[in-house]
């Protein structure tokens, strides 16, 4: 039986922080289901948001937060993560030369979209990401186990309390983990949609598995949508960092107006859902856009991964022209946690993109979810640090020898992901929503009860069918719009009836699992 302190599934900023950030006689261990690097924050291009700049404040940082969350964020989490933006970024700053320096050897800070302040700290121009997470890697000790190609598909939870994740290899070959606290870091779900900036290990499974497991999941329908992904032939290649747009890049039409100007006072640098839905609109019609770089000196070097993603793709930048499409970037709900990643399920914690704390409200502002994995981690690990890890007593699950293996009967992804674009995209309406839910209704993915008799790959598409349902259910719910979530039939915010979270569980203890039962309550 493999036992350990601490179990995290996942590989991104958040499980490595924590992971990191704990005491070398706490056991650890990392389950992530592709390769280390196969993660979000890998990718991740324009940086990390903190008041550090002279002009700045926290203040300020918590005000912009809250305005591109339209003030449905959670207030205590927004006002005690900024706060320690800058205390995260100095520690590392001060342990690694990970950040861009400019020649005094002070951070260089960039600007982005609905920051009133230049506040991004970046590495290696445009590869913040991938700099950060080598960094993080590098910070492992011997404590850490890391496990790659392992699937974890369901928590095992005795008495209430979780104890244990259920993985499969490649190999078909079924594993149980037992831990003292298992962590789930897997990321949000924007590989749900064609068009994704995602990486294609960010399916949602993480947020399905709590959500089996009796887990609240919290304001499913936030979903960002990212202006500028890269377009070519009808497919999305990478993203278009919104820096390039902080630098000086406008969004322009085929015969080079401006489509921003006029739409909202920061023009270009609007939030997402704002600039996403102006691009959606004119492509919509058939228009193409594109992101006009011409006024930006050095492109190259400020830019280097997306010169190379756009070099890569055949698209010629001395004609300083890229074309662009917005696609699903980002998910501002997940597994209802506090700050430090408690879930509404004993001994089970989620952090990262996978969780939702109400720091970003109803739309992230951009270069806060790097920040929030990096608190989260930090905040986890010094909880454990101090908790006492006593070993529950675990009688360990029989897994038969033979299993006899079922196919599901699921559409191909790529079909769910093109309904899922088209119907609980960037514009939505009841129509769109209640055709997306009857069609999802045929997989009858409720009356599935068995998981281990499935491959791997019909795993993630079940979890992706129950992620869809989880999404579609609450944006029909949310009669308004607001950030992420845009209804055609109903355009504008409603604070009346809407300043708080769409809630959904299964009720535990009933005697079927079945999505009829359902509840969606709200909370103040
Ligand atoms: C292209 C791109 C650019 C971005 N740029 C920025 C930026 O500049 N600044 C910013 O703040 N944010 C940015 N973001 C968002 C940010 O990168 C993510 O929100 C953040 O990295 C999420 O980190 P995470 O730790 O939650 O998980 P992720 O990095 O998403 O990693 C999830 C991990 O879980 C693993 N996993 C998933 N399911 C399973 C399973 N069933 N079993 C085992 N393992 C599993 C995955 O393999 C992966 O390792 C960007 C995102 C993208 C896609």
């Amino acid at each position: 039986m493999t036992y350990d302190d601490v179990l995290i599934v996942g590989s991104g900023v958040a499980a490595l922080q924590l992971a990191a950030l704990l005491n070398d006689n706490v056991n650890v261990r990392i389950l992530t289901k592709s390769k280390v690097r196969n993660a979000n924050s890998y990718l991740a291009q324009g940086g990390i948001a903190a008041a550090i700049g002279k002009q700045d404040h926290p203040s300020k940082h918590f005000m912009d937060t809250l305005k591109a969350g339209r003030f449905h964020n959670n207030v205590e989490s927004v006002r005690k993560i900024v706060n320690e933006a800058p205390a995260l970024i100095g520690e590392i700053f001060s342990k690694g030369s990970v950040f861009d320096k400019d020649s005094n050897g002070e951070m260089l800070l960039g600007m982005e979209g609905a920051h009133s302040e230049k506040r991004i700290v970046h590495s290696g121009g445009d590869a913040t990401g991938k700099n950060l997470v080598e960094y993080l890697i590098s910070q492992l000790k011997e404590n850490v186990i890391l496990e790659e190609d392992v699937f974890a598909f369901e928590l095992i939870v005795k008495e209430s309390r979780c104890i244990g994740v259920k993985t499969k290899k490649p190999n078909g070959e079924i594993h149980v983990f037992y831990g003292n606290n298992i962590v789930l870091a897997t990321g949000g779900c924007g590989q749900l949609y064609t068009y994704t900036s995602n990486a294609e290990t960010v399916t949602g499974d993480g947020i399905v598995m709590a959500y089996l497991a009796g887990a609240e999941v919290a304001d499913m329908e936030f979903n960002q949508f990212h202006p500028t992904l890269l377009y070519i032939d009808g497919e999305t290649k990478g993203l278009v960092s919104e820096a390039v747009r902080g630098e000086g890049g406008i969004l322009v039409t085929e015969d080079g107006t401006p489509i921003m100007e006029g739409v909202h006072p920061l023009k270009d640098l609007a939030p997402r859902h704002v600039v996403s839905q102006k691009i959606y609109e004119y492509v919509s019609k058939g228009k193409r856009i594109y992101l006009d770089i011409d006024s930006i000196p050095n492109f190259t070097a400020r830019f280097p991964t997306i010169t190379e993603i756009c070099e890569e793709n055949g698209v010629d930048l001395s004609k300083g022209r890229i074309p662009v499409v917005p696609g699903s970037h980002f998910l501002m709900g997940g597994i209802k946690t506090d700050l430090i990643g408690c879930t509404t399920v004993d001994g089970l914690f989620a952090i990262g993109e996978a969780s939702c704390t109400g720091l970003h409200g109803a739309n992230r502002l951009a270069s806060n979810s790097l920040l929030e994995g990096l608190y989260q981690g930090k905040k986890l690990s010094e909880w454990l640090n101090q908790a006492r890890m006593k070993p529950l007593a675990v009688e360990p699950i029989k897994i038969p020898n033979e299993i006899s293996m079922k196919q599901a009967k699921l559409s191909e992804k790529s079909i769910l992901q093109h309904k899922m674009m088209e119907h609980v995209g960037i514009v939505r309406n009841k129509e769109l929503l209640e055709r997306q839910k009857n069609w999802l209704a045929q997989f009858k993915v409720n009356e599935i009860t068995e998981l281990d008799v499935y491959s791997i790959a019909d795993l993630e598409r079940i979890f992706m069918v129950i992620v869809a349902e989880l999404i579609t259910v609450s944006a029909l719910k949310r009669t308004e719009s607001r950030g992420g979530h845009y209804r055609s039939d109903f355009p504008k915010e409603d604070d009346r009836n809407w300043l708080h979270q769409t809630i959904t569980h299964i009720h535990k203890g009933d005697e079927e699992k079945s999505h009829e039962q359902i509840q969606t309550i709200f909370t103040a």
